[in-house]
């Protein structure tokens, strides 16, 4: 240890001894292990400039190495394109409802006690767990450090990176995890519900009182840095945030829309009825009518707490999913298929539709596959021009039309 020590201190020494009048011109990201160790030379000094001791960047960095597999799964991030049924259907599975139901049980008194804390709700917080890793049992296993240095170093999102191996170091400084504890997977979350290092520092609690945060072998710990961090993004204690519900045949599609908000009351006037077929609460209580797959789809009212789920994950199918799951722990029934069959768009016929868009002067952004807001704003803004309900889910219809 103390060797280690005194070779850290070397190393330090060394690199501040080359710093300003050296014109060596070191690049400063690259693609393969080629100047990676220089470069986490540097990166260290800078870490103990901001704070960090040299013991703990050096347990932390010192034996740190590049792997080039990383980069490959960071290279290979698959296209996120399923329908919302086909994921819900998967991801909502009997044994995750069954583990569900069972942990918020076990875990009653610490889910009261975070509830009253932070105004989150059990259920709310167990589909995040199960979704992002199965209420703890696969949390990943590879070195958290080694995973961030190496996208620290690798040019295609150096800063963002960067960031997050600081707040890593920050965690070892803390004294909440030793180096060797930080294990996930490959893009470095870390914990029961895969926090990144930067929320790690920032929302991470000691719930269950033995002095440091443990968000991966935790459950307490684990589930009030979740609700701490829903709280902090905006969650509102006693309001509900998805309800399925029933569409009319015919209604002003164009409102249904996660930009626009009404009164449950208006929604109830346009003939919108709860999932049973009763009647909606006559109420001010602003919601927008969420149609993940269109006016032939499953239906929902999102309350201001959904876009609480869309801050913890940008894609919508994700949201509506986890937002899903948690009405299910929280008693609701099965969602229904809708009012008919949709068939949704393939990959590439939905590559298809954003081209087609986009040569009538539409902006889809990206051409991906992928139905991300503006693509749903263009799908809305064509349908108004070609007179179709405008749901802004693109179905085969409009393709055709597009055609
Ligand atoms: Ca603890």
């Amino acid at each position: 240890m103390a060797a280690k020590e005194i070779l850290v201190a070397a190393f330090l020494g060394i690199m501040a001894g080359t710093g300003a009048g050296s014109a060596v011109a070191a690049p400063s990201c690259g693609n393969n292990a080629n100047g990676f160790e220089a470069w986490l030379g540097a990166f260290s000094r800078d870490a103990v400039a901001k704070g960090i001791s040299p013991r703990v960047v050096d347990a932390a960095l010192g034996n740190v190495s590049y792997d080039p597999e990383i980069v490959r799964a960071d290279r290979r991030q698959g296209v996120f394109a399923q329908d919302f049924l086909t994921f819900a259907g998967r991801m909502v599975a009997k044994y995750r409802m069954q583990q569900g139901t069972a942990l918020m049980r076990k875990y009653g008194d610490s889910f009261a006690r975070i509830e009253r804390s932070y105004g989150v709700p059990a259920a709310v917080i167990t589909a995040f767990w199960g979704l992002e890793t199965d209420f703890g049992a696969n949390i990943g296993n590879l070195p958290t450090l080694r995973s961030l240095a190496t996208l620290a170093w690798d040019c295609r999102r150096p800063e963002l990176f960067r960031e997050q191996l600081m707040a890593a170091l920050r965690i070892v400084e803390r004294g909440d995890l030793r180096p060797e504890e930080m294990v996930g997977p490959w893009a470095g979350e870390m914990g029961q519900t895969q926090f990144l290092p930067t929320h790690y520092n920032e929302y991470g609690v000691d719930f269950d009182g033995d002095g440091r945060r443990d968000l991966l072998r935790s459950a307490p710990d684990a589930l009030a840095s979740t609700a701490n961090l829903l709280k902090a993004e905006g969650w509102r204690r006693g309001e509900p945030w998805l309800q399925e519900v029933r569409v009319p045949d015919r209604m002003p599609w164009d409102q249904a829309d996660l930009d626009i908000r009404h009164p449950r009351a208006q929604w109830s006037n346009w003939g919108v009825r709860a999932a049973d077929g009763s009647a909606l609460p006559r109420d001010q209580m602003p919601a927008s009518l969420l149609l993940p797959m269109g006016h032939n789809g499953p239906a929902f009212l999102a309350y201001a707490n959904f876009a609480v789920y869309l801050e913890w994950n940008q894609s919508l199918v994700y949201a509506t999913t986890a937002a899903y799951y948690a009405t299910r722990l929280a008693g609701a029934p099965p969602v229904g298929p809708g009012r008919g069959q949709v068939k949704p768009l393939s990959l590439g016929e939905t590559k298809e539709l954003q081209q087609r868009l986009a040569a009538r002067g539409f902006d889809v952004g990206k051409i991906d596959g992928i139905i991300g807001a503006q693509t749903r704003a263009a799908v809305k803004a064509v349908q108004l021009k070609l007179g179709l309900p405008a749901d802004s889910y693109p179905d085969e219809d409009l393709l055709a039309r597009l055609r």
